[in-house]
Formats: structure tokens, sequence, C-alpha cells
């Protein structure tokens, strides 16, 4: 599904001496590498705080416990998502509140989110699913109109660009009151271990997730509320320093892949496509078909017995898991989320794709459809 190693011996050099430096200089916590990341990380996506932690789920748990949400505060996300969007929610005892999902483009109804606003509803969390943006126009005014707080979920869609109605152009991550993304190794921007960011425009909250990110300490060893130890350690602020000079050029080869899958699936009936949006760019951390007129679980033995992976993402909707039953919710209640676990199948999708691979891939998935 990624390449990792291909993509790490073209810039070799440049890592391995970020790694040396930190070593050499055993700053291996908050050092100077952090900070660079940091504000080079605020030039690249163009928000005005970037508060580095240790991973993207506690990215979006600092940023809702920034936002005071308190135990009955209800949170709205999408049903068809990694489990870390409802788990931080569950987690501090705010109540999930889960909506159906756009056939089309896969993200958050903004419809189903309107119906789910209750009085006691204190922020959405839209996720940018596979590397393409929400409607955050539209969830945007929503959320405006009943005085709610908008969290992204841009884990996997660092470097997207959203277009407002006007013209203007943000990041993804960059539009809510709070934007998180992730570092995980195959993510858009990996590390090579665990690392998340958090992003805002706000200073007063801002200065509040980095206390909460650092055990809740505004002044050393004075803790103002309680907080939690969640850092991006300097090791992984180096390779990742080392790796966002090249995001713009790792972004145009998932494009360029995706591009030469859509060519080839186009005029398949049994496949659908990636929808394309018009307001926002996709940066295609996965390229997930949805096969509408065959056996999926067929065509994935088929693709891994020629030797291609192939991944279902998300098998089971979040209303649907074990650890997330609830009575509010019966199978049924998100038609297109349940439809789309049923048929949605991720090919390989990594900057290193060349043209003879994506050749096999696409030949093998046509040729077993036939
Ligand atoms: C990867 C991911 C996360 C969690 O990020 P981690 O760094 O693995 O904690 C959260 N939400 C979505 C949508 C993700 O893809």
């Amino acid at each position: 599904m990624v390449d990792l190693q291909t993509q790490y011996q073209r810039i070799k050099a440049d890592i391995d001496a970020g790694i040396q430096e930190v070593i050499d200089s055993a700053t291996f916590i908050k050092g100077p590498k952090v900070a660079a990341f940091q504000e080079h990380l605020e030039a690249y996506t163009g928000a005005k705080q970037v508060i580095p932690v240790g991973n993207g789920t506690d990215a979006l748990q600092i940023a809702l416990m920034g936002l005071g949400l308190k135990p009955g505060d209800e949170v709205i996300t999408p049903t068809f998502t990694f489990i870390a969007t409802a788990e931080v929610v569950a987690l501090l005892g705010l109540t999930p509140v889960v909506v159906d999902v756009d056939w089309e483009t896969m993200n958050m109804d903004v419809e189903s989110v309107r119906r789910a606003i209750t009085p006691r509803t204190k922020a959405i969390v839209p996720v940018h699913l596979f590397g393409q943006c929400a409607d955050m126009q539209a969830l945007m005014e929503l959320a405006r109109e009943k005085h709610i707080y908008v969290v992204e979920d841009a884990c996997q869609a660092i470097g997207a660009q959203f277009t407002f109605a006007n013209g203007e152009t943000k990041q993804a991550g960059t539009i809510g009151d709070i934007g998180c993304t992730s570092f995980f190794p195959s993510k858009n921007l990996g590390c090579y271990g665990d690392g998340g960011a958090i992003f805002t425009n706000d200073d007063a909250l801002a200065e509040r997730m980095r206390a909460i990110a650092n055990h809740g300490c505004h002044v050393r060893y004075h803790h103002d509320e309680v907080g939690v130890n969640s850092r991006l350690d300097s090791i992984q602020a180096a390779i990742l320093d080392a790796k966002l000079p090249h995001l713009n050029e790792y972004i145009a080869a998932r494009q360029r892949a995706a591009a030469y899958y859509d060519k080839a699936f186009a005029d398949c009936e049994q496949l659908l496509i990636p929808a394309h949006q018009p307001h926002s760019t996709h940066v295609y951390h996965q390229y997930t078909l949805r096969v509408v007129g065959a056996d999926r679980d067929k065509l994935r033995e088929g693709l891994a017995a020629a030797g291609i992976p192939a991944m279902i993402y998300y098998p089971v909707p979040l209303h649907q898991q074990k650890a997330y039953r609830d009575p509010r919710y019966k199978d049924g209640d998100f038609p297109v989320a349940e439809k789309l676990a049923a048929c949605v199948l991720s090919l390989p999708m990594h900057t290193e794709l060349d043209n003879e691979q994506l050749e096999y891939i696409t030949k093998n998935v046509l040729d077993l459809l036939r």
C-alpha cells in the first residue's frame, strides 16, 4: 500500500543528518528542531499557530479539552471514519453524535449535521476523508449560525486546499476553530514513529492547548488545569523538517497516480472513481473506489493473489462498532455509510508508484472484473 523505503532513500542524507544533529545536541524533547519544524509548518499551512503533539489522536483530544467541553456536551462526527475521531469524544465523557456521509465525497453530509444539532451540541468534527476537504463553506456557515465550534480532523488531508465561494483559498486544518493532523508514518507527511499537530488562528486558544499538551502547565511546576503529556519528539521533528520541503512533490506524485487510476477505470461500469469536487483539491491519502457492480471481496482476493494489496477503509461504521454501540442508533440508520462500508476498496497509493506498477495494478483490476 505504501513504499516508505524508496521515499527515504531519495532524501536519506538530509534525514540522517537531521537525526544525527539531534543526537549530537542531546535535545530530545522540546529541542530547536521542534521549534524549527513548527515555524516551517506555520509558513506552509498559513496557520497562525502550530502546536506539535505526540500523535493525531492526542491532537483531537487536546483540541476538545482546549475548547473546555464538559461531560454531556454533544460532538457531531461522521459515522464513516477512522475510530480516533469518536474515541477522544468518548474518552472525555462527551457524547458522540454521529451523522451520515455523502455518497460521492464520502465526507460528512451537511444536511444530516443540521438535523443532528441540539441545544447541547458544542462542536462539529468534520473529517477530510481520504484527503479531500469536507464542505467547509456550508459547515462553517452552519456552525457560525448555531454558535458551535468546528474542529477539523485533517489527519488525512495535510496540504489539501479548500476554495470558498468568494475565491479565498485555505488549507485543510486552518479553516475551523482548530485543525488536527497526524504524522503517522503512512500519512501524507509521515515521520518515523508517532507525531501530530494542532492548528489554530486563535492565540489564546493556542496558549491553552500548548499548556494542556504539557501537563496543564503554563508556568513550570504550576498546573492550572488537568493536562496530558503529548509532545512531538525532536528526532521526529528533524525527520518531518527534512520531508516538509518535499510535501508538494509528494502530493503531486499521489495526484499523478490517482489520475492514472481514474483514466484506467473511467469506463468500467462496476467501479466508481473518487468524486472530484470543485471546492477542494484531493491529496489522495487513499485512492478509494466504490465497487458497485461486482463482488468487492472477491476482487480484493483476486488482487491479493496477484501480489497487489488492497484495503477496506473502513469496513464498519462507528455506530456499528461494538465499543460504540448506542441505543440511539440501529442498523440502517446511516444507509450511505453502511453501503460504503460494504463497497469501498482502496488501492496502493504512495509517492513512489511508477507507470509499470500502475499498469500492472489497473490491468489486474480490470481483468478480474471481466
Ligand atoms: C490517522 C488518523 C487519526 C489518528 O492519528 P494518529 O496519529 O494515528 O493518532 C485520526 N483521524 C483520522 C481520520 C486518521 O486518519
